[in-house]
């Protein structure tokens, strides 16, 4: 296949098949936030073969606590509306991506599976890799981070110590179940982990007075802190302004956006210094991308992170995150703690630094119903 003539916003693609298939992937420890636990990850494979042949693949993981969705209400959503929006249609990648936003209302994760699968068939469809068609290049990369998840402040130091030992220079704190437990936490972290430069996710854990008087007291100590990311509840718009306003370590936005909407509000308000964009939380990477340029016009950096989500959902943010020039930050290490790296391709990382493997589409191979199977008991449900 060769690089079409055509411009490839305005390649005319027609969907012949909508698929999903399920998976259960398990994690090599707990992952422990100030919402849930989670020790093994269920998700979903979307798969969208166009006219000709060309299949891409996109996917959606359960995250009840973030987004409300499950396997089962991914299924119905990909099964019924998503679908029927999809399937026979015909249009630019555009106007593709625009059916599955307004399918139904809500089912950010299912939507980003699917709109994520039409992306990947399409820049296949193109044999070109996904970044290119999106601005960017293949052989940019950018330094990871870490996640040391919520736990005893001695499991944390740990978990720390590991990371800098595989080559990590930056660690995300999850934090937010206790101010006093806290400040034992973190103090734990930054002596096992000096040189480290740390990243602190309340997850909406703290109020308003107590998220200023912790933050202001880690600024107090020098900690090597490079933001704190949603210290207080995300319907909390004024009281998150408040704690900017208050304390001068950036304060980064996540479960508070999910559109571009939800960040013009908080740009606005100057409710944060930064925002933490997900796919998951978008329905995909257009209104990832409207999150980015509205962060663009207002001169404010971005993350791109992501749930607890498989190899392809990190695979298809990174290349939306060396793409865009808002993003100057990931958190993309879910990869690190699945205990299986399907499917193959798509990320390189070596010492904490994060690279595109290359090749047409997201660069991985197609996985298979078998790899990361589902339990017997519930594949058709
Ligand atoms: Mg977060």
């Amino acid at each position: 296949m060769t690089a079409s003539p055509i411009p490839q916003e305005a390649a005319e693609l027609e969907v012949r098949a909508v698929r999903r298939h399920r998976h259960l992937a398990p994690l090599r420890h707990p992952f422990v936030t100030a919402a849930r636990r989670t020790e093994a990850v269920e998700y979903v494979v979307a798969e969208v073969e166009l006219a000709g042949g060309v299949v891409g693949q996109g996917s959606a993981a359960e995250t009840v606590a973030v987004t409300g969705e499950d396997a089962r209400s991914i299924l119905t959503a990909l099964d019924g509306p998503l679908r029927g929006a999809l399937e026979g249609a015909r249009g630019t990648v555009g106007e593709l991506s625009a059916r599955i936003a307004a399918a139904l209302p809500g089912a950010t994760s299912a939507k980003a599976a699917l709109e994520v699968a039409l992306h990947d068939a399409w820049a296949r469809a193109a044999d070109r890799p996904l970044v290119e068609l999106l601005g960017g290049r293949v052989g940019e990369v950018m330094r990871n981070d870490m996640t040391v998840s919520l736990e005893e402040p001695a499991t944390m130091a740990q978990r720390a110590r590991e990371a800098v030992a595989a080559g990590h220079e930056i660690l995300k704190i999850k934090l937010g179940h206790d101010i006093d437990e806290d400040r034992a936490r973190l103090a734990a972290v930054a002596e096992a982990a000096p040189a480290a430069r740390l990243r602190l996710d309340a997850n909406q854990g703290w109020l308003p007075e107590q998220a200023i008087e912790i933050i202001s007291g880690f600024e107090a100590d020098g900690l090597p802190v490079e933001l704190v990311e949603q210290p207080v509840a995300a319907g909390d718009v004024e009281g998150l302004a408040r704690v900017t306003a208050a304390v001068s370590l950036p304060i980064m936005a996540d479960e508070a956006v999910w559109s571009a909407a939800d960040a013009h509000r908080l740009i606005e308000a100057r409710a944060c210094d930064l925002l933490n964009i997900k796919l998951a939380k978008t329905g995909g990477l257009r209104g990832a991308i409207e999150v980015a340029d509205a962060a663009r016009l207002a001169g404010i950096d971005c993350m791109l992170g992501a749930m607890m989500e498989p190899r392809i959902s990190i695979t298809a943010a990174a290349h939306l995150a060396l793409a865009h020039p808002a993003v100057t930050m990931i958190d993309l290490d879910p990869p690190a703690w699945f205990a299986t790296a399907l499917p193959r391709g798509g990320i390189v990382q070596e010492r904490g630094v994060l690279r595109l493997s290359g090749g047409p589409g997201l660069g991985l191979a197609p996985l298979r119903p078998d790899e990361d199977p589902a339990p017997p008991d519930g594949g058709d449900r």
